[in-house]
């Protein structure tokens, strides 16, 4: 495994070592856990040369606090990359990813996409994280880039940027990995107490009672009903919607779309937990 701090090293030992190959690429801000590691194994499993990178993008952060306490563990993370056969790291600073000449002024329009949900909740999140996929994507010219289900609204928005500006790189998406509890792995899980890692599994209990609801009750009252029992758990919910997943608008029957989605956003102990349930999958393909 090649670890490399500048892209255009990266580049130059990509083309020479992995001319003919397909390459994927998966984006990661470190702290790696066992669902950014089974991105790495589906990718290795169909055939592919991995490139992760790791870096803390810092304009996707609203607030700056969170960006700051956002885990680092990089020792950690190229050991996990290592065993999960990675060709190749990218560990950047700022001035790679973002070099002062840089022009970062992305307009396209994203069909509404990022103005709901994480949109509402996280002004400038979405317009950070295009900025630093487009450029990744860039500097390391993949053929796919493998992302993860679990930010549903994120995925739906680089697929869209990747249509809209052309982009000839194929997004594959990957099954959100659970712990045992139903809860979804995430890095902001290890600044929960063993109190709040148990109590956090009720997210996904919720999602999977909608889930179960969804053909005999209506929207609205599983939405309330969704709010009052993560309430009822002492969760702090930002969002729970039941959304068309094509669109991403909230839903205001089940009858007719064709893809339906559940997404969640709530904090326990200061710290935001996001989840998703697909329960309608329509043209989703999830790996
Ligand atoms: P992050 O480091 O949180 O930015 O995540 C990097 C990539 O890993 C994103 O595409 C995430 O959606 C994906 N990812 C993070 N956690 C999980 C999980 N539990 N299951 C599947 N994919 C995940």
């Amino acid at each position: 495994m090649k670890v490399f701090n500048l892209s255009k090293e990266l580049l130059a030992y990509k083309n020479s070592q992995f001319k003919d190959k397909k390459i994927a690429f998966i984006p990661t801000m470190g702290a790696l856990h066992k669902g950014h590691a089974s991105l790495m194994r589906k990718a290795r499993n169909n055939k592919m040369v991995v490139i992760v990178s790791i870096f803390v993008n810092p304009t996707q952060f609203n607030d700056h606090k969170d960006y700051e306490k956002y885990p680092r563990t990089t020792e950690h993370d190229l050991m996990l990359c290592h065993g999960q056969g990675v060709d190749i790291v990218y560990l950047p600073d700022k001035e790679d990813v973002y070099p002062p000449n840089l022009d970062k002024s992305l307009k396209f329009d994203l069909s509404g996409f990022d103005k709901v949900m994480e949109g509402e909740f996280r002004p400038g999140h979405f317009k950070g994280v295009c900025e630093v996929v487009k450029r990744l994507l860039d500097l390391t010219q993949p053929d796919y880039l493998y992302m993860g289900q679990k930010d549903f609204q994120q995925f739906m928005i680089v697929g869209r940027m990747i249509d809209v500006l052309d982009i000839k790189t194929q997004l594959v998406v990957c099954k959100t990995s659970r712990e045992r509890s139903g809860l979804a792995r995430s890095s902001r899980n290890t600044r929960l107490s063993s109190e709040g890692l148990a109590n956090a599994a009720n997210i996904f209990k919720t999602l999977c009672a909608i889930q179960k609801s969804i053909l005999t009750k209506e929207v609205d009252r599983l939405q309330a009903y969704g709010l009052k029992k993560l309430k009822k758990y002492g969760f702090e919910t930002e969002y729970i919607q039941i959304i068309d997943g094509a669109t991403l608008q909230e839903l205001e029957s089940e009858e007719r779309a064709t893809c339906i989605v559940v997404c969640v956003a709530a904090w326990l102990e200061g710290i935001r937990l996001i989840d998703n349930i697909v329960i309608r999958q329509g043209n989703l393909i999830l790996i």
